[in-house]
């Protein structure tokens, strides 16, 4: 459902992504696995059209993305949860939902049920601005906003970052969970060992460029992963 072809992302001088090559299919979760400024926050934002110089194409369903303005994606079913969660602080849980609902062409009543029986504690705070939630249940918002658009496709960026660990597996309990309904789902994760054990597909990337892929367990087992990044798996 997503292909990327040669995709290149520059900043300047700086080449971010170099000669990109990589795929999601429906019902897949795809980790893409690196260290810091390695290139994963670009892939993604150039799969959205958010970068400033990119050449090679994005294919969403068969269909070419990369003119199609950002805020036009998730109408088409095509949803981001960004680094940093991209929710609006100034705007209470239910008015997030609604917001995020709206601009995916959808209508909040339809998975307000599901939404909020996912994350029961959003339903006790559904009037509390975005800003005063604890770091966790912001991210339970981001991936709740996402659920209420009803994605076909949906890019995570870090959804690990700076959260404790029991709220983590409450975040990837749910993420499965969208899987499991047919959503494709392209994780970027800098904790490898997490994004290996719950990913069907990995890529690592160094220095904008992917250095090994395959099936999660196969790059799981590949020496180099091995001594570079998973150690103890
Ligand atoms: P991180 O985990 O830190 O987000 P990353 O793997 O997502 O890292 P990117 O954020 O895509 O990596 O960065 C790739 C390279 O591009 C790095 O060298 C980074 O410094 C550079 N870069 C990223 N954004 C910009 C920007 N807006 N302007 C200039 N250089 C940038």
């Amino acid at each position: 459902m997503l292909e990327i072809k040669d995709l290149s992302v520059k900043y300047g001088p700086i080449v971010a992504v170099n000669q990109l090559n990589l795929k999601v299919e429906r019902g897949q979760m795809v980790a893409l696995i690196g260290t810091n400024g390695s290139g994963k926050t670009s892939t993604l934002k150039a799969i959205t059209n958010c970068v400033p110089s990119r050449t090679g194409d994005v294919y969403f369903e068969g269909q070419l993305i990369n003119k199609i303005s950002t805020d036009k994606l998730p109408k088409m079913g095509l949803v981001s949860v960004p680094e940093g969660r991209g929710i609006f602080p100034n705007l209470t849980v239910e008015e997030n939902l609604l917001v995020a609902a709206k601009g995916a062409g959808q209508v909040f009543a339809a998975t307000e049920e599901r939404v909020y029986e996912t994350f029961p504690r959003l339903k006790e705070r559904r009037k509390q601005a975005g800003w005063s939630l604890s770091g966790g249940e912001q991210q339970m918002l981001a991936i709740a906003r996402a659920i209420a658009a009803k994605p076909k496709l949906l890019l995570l960026d870090e959804p690990s970052l700076g959260l404790a660990p029991a709220i983590v597996e409450t975040i990837f309990d749910v993420i499965n969970k969208i899987k499991e309904d047919g959503t494709g789902i392209l994780l970027i994760e800098q904790n490898a060992v997490l994004a290996i054990e719950v990913s069907d597909y990995a890529y690592v990337m160094r220095m904008g460029e992917v250095i090994l892929s395959g099936p999660s367990e196969d790059v799981a087992s590949n020496q180099d992963m091995q001594d570079t990044y998973l150690g103890a798996i």
